[in-house]
């Protein structure tokens, strides 16, 4: 069965570091702070980027989650 993942970045806490867009750049892409690219994402504002990800690109984005120094990158299965 194919799963998909709500991915949530809050772009208030992000400090731009440029990890997440490096590590997984099929998601992440920096516009000031990081946001979901425009292919996945469902909702987007100066303090919130919300995307819906296929699972293949699950190991992509929980790299890029681990990897986030402020935590700014939350997965949900839905
Ligand atoms: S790793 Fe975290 S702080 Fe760095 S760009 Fe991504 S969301 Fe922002």
């Amino acid at each position: 069965m194919t799963m998909t993942l709500r991915v949530i970045v809050d772009r208030e806490t992000c400090i731009a570091c440029g990890v997440a867009p490096t590590l997984c750049s099929e998601v992440f892409v920096l516009e000031g702070k990081n946001r979901i690219v425009d292919k996945y994402s469902k909702e987007l504002s100066d303090s919130l980027s919300v995307g819906e990800v296929p699972d293949e690109l699950k190991e992509c984005v929980e790299n890029a989650a681990m990897s986030c120094p402020v935590e700014a990158i939350k997965i949900e299965e839905i």
